[in-house]
């Protein structure tokens, strides 16, 4: 995938969740990303928490595949994600903000246009035929490979940041999301099994 399209899957990616993010608090200089659907407040995480939650992602989402056992590409719904497609899914939002991390770490507030593109879609499409222990273990590596890129530069640049369209992150933001954004759905995986194992009882 091309840098511009990587780019454009961000912004789509970011675009799709404004409505999940209801609040930005500030602390000090750093705002936060509140989610209260799922309840994530990311200002409840310190330096060392929201690495090893990035880096427990990985153990959760392949836990999550496991027990989702025949259900795995059953989606809920029509429009409601399959656990594998989900789970794809958080597999390449990962890799984008590894991605848009090193971005920001590397280049001097680095500005992107916005990009409006059926990138998400096209993606998508291929996330039924997936390999569910590739997935599993790719999402695990990006998470882990997200830690480890925010650890080694130190926190005294998680305030550098990039902008896409209009819209600046930093890179404690960056983090931030990209943890919401497994966690909101790993609870969506987690309501969408439940239900599955209802309607086959
Ligand atoms: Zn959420």
């Amino acid at each position: 995938m091309s840098i511009r399209a990587l780019v454009g899957l961000l912004h789509i990616e970011r675009q799709s969740h404004q409505t999940q993010i209801d609040d930005l608090r500030r602390y000090g200089a750093v705002e936060h990303e509140i989610c209260r659907a799922c309840g994530f407040d990311g200002s409840r995480y310190d330096v060392q928490e929201l690495t090893a939650a990035l880096r427990g992602l990985g153990p959760r989402w392949n836990l999550l595949l496991v027990e989702a056992g025949p259900n795995i590409r059953r989606r809920p719904e029509p429009t409601v994600w399959s656990a594998l497609e989900y789970a794809a899914h958080s597999r390449d939002i990962t890799a984008l903000h590894v991605f848009g991390v090193e971005q920001a770490l590397t280049q001097d507030e680095p500005v992107y246009s916005s990009i409006s593109d059926d990138l998400v879609d096209s993606a998508a499409s291929t996330y039924l035929e997936a390999d569910p222990n590739d997935v599993g273990s790719e999402l695990a590596g990006q998470a882990s490979l997200l830690a480890d890129v925010a650890e080694a530069a130190g926190t005294a640049k998680w305030s550098r940041g990039l902008t896409i369209g209009d819209s600046r992150s930093d890179v404690r933001r960056l983090l931030e999301h990209a943890l919401h954004d497994s966690l909101h759905h790993l609870n969506d995986v987690e309501v969408g099994l439940t239900r599955l194992s209802k309607d086959g009882q």
